[in-house]
């Protein structure tokens, strides 16, 4: 057995488990000067930090060979597994730079969690939810000067995990590859549209019951992108799924959840009944809204009612949530039958308070009742 074998039972406690990561520093690193310049304007998913976390798996060493080292192409055999069989999983969180000049994460420990159970769904070994968060916290701290000091700015970390067995074989791989990187990132929507507009796809859908709609996997977007380019086609930003049955109930966007509000003052969102992708961030505004003392239902709504309230004046509010576009307004939905929107057009009172409260508590400018943030420097 290795020497650095990592096993989630020996796993010394947080204070402990920072050197299991062997740093090998960037020998060119950017420069201070060309990273503040490439800070000052980032968009989203375009720069990327000097160094990145790796992990390996094998049956024989199990976790093994932490490091953090330079982010650099990996070197991967033309029979790795995730190129024809596509076994691969991810997760996206930010790192928040807090008032005093530290840094945190928002629920890492709900990532680790997501993370294992997508693991588990497409029969890959799941990461011990410890080494999951102690990764990120690791990358944080070495690229803790890559958070943007702009409006919206922060460092969104990207860990994934690819099978790496070299075998042209449909089993599950024996060997796989876990790694973070990290990227600098502003605003999600370019322009910073005041709301965007969806394409009702009745077409496409994104998942079905007993598929892997609610593992986080590269899969379940590569089956979306042609409904996105449709979304596109018709002068939409984003694309909206229903159900794959029924062709009926609102699931949910290609990488963000869906929410509703309503003239009587009340929220509701489609409950996960394993089609959807569990979010974060949908998860924490309805703790949110029923804090602030607001109705919040977990219940299905079908999208010819949803279009007879959005005319009728009982729907006011829609918007998507996810932790890279945060909160979004929705003010149009497209469809094959025709367009209608949704209140104003533009962001409601609803959707601009509970997205306040969420980026207040991120950014640690809120008090935090529930314990979200995780404080890493
Ligand atoms: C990641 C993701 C979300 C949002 O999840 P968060 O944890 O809030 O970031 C929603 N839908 C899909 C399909 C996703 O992949």
């Amino acid at each position: 057995m290795p020497q650095n074998r990592l096993d989630a039972h020996s796993l010394p406690s947080d204070e402990t488990l920072a050197p299991v990561f062997a740093i090998e520093p960037h020998a060119t690193p950017i420069p201070l000067d060309e990273r503040n310049a490439m800070l000052v304007d980032p968009g989203f998913g375009r720069v990327f930090t000097d160094h990145m976390v790796t992990i390996r798996y094998s049956e024989r060493d199990g976790w093994h060979d932490a490091k953090i080292v330079a982010r650099a192409p990996f070197q991967m055999d033309s029979a790795s597994a995730v190129l024809h069989y596509a076994q691969e999983i991810f997760e996206g969180m930010k790192a928040y730079r807090l008032p005093d000049g530290g840094a945190a994460l928002f629920r890492p420990y709900e990532n680790a969690a997501r993370f294992r159970r997508s693991a588990e769904r497409m029969a890959m070994v799941p990461l011990p939810e410890e080494l999951f968060v102690e990764s990120v916290r690791a990358l944080v701290r070495q690229e803790a000067g890559w958070i943007p000091e702009i409006d919206g700015g922060a460092l969104y970390l990207r860990p994934f995990m690819i099978a790496s067995e070299v075998f042209l074989g449909v089993k599950p791989s024996a060997e796989y590859l876990y790694a973070v990187i990290a990227s600098s990132v502003g605003a999600y929507f370019k322009g910073n549209a005041p709301a965007v507009t969806l394409w009702v796809t009745q077409e496409y859908t994104r998942a079905a019951p007993g598929g892997t709609g609610a593992a986080k996997c590269g899969g379940n977007y590569a089956s979306s992108l042609i409904a996105q380019a449709e979304a596109t086609r018709n002068g939409c930003d984003q694309v909206l799924f229903l159900d794959a049955i029924e062709r009926r109930w609102i699931e949910e966007l290609g990488g963000m959840n869906i929410f509703f509000v309503f003239d009587d003052g009340s929220i509701a969102t489609p409950p996960l009944t394993g089609t959807i992708l569990p979010g974060i961030t949908r998860d924490s505004l309805i703790t949110l809204a029923r804090d602030m003392g607001l109705e919040l239902r977990e219940e299905p709504y079908a999208i010819d009612q949803c279009r007879a309230d959005a005319e009728s004046g009982r729907l006011v509010e829609a918007f998507a949530c996810g932790t890279a576009a945060v909160v979004t307004p929705i003010g149009t939905m497209k469809m094959r039958d025709g367009d209608f929107s949704i209140g104003s057009g533009g962001p409601g009172q609803t959707t601009t308070r509970l997205r306040q409260a969420l980026i207040d508590l991120q950014r640690g400018t809120a008090p935090d009742p529930h314990g979200w943030l995780e404080r890493v420097l």
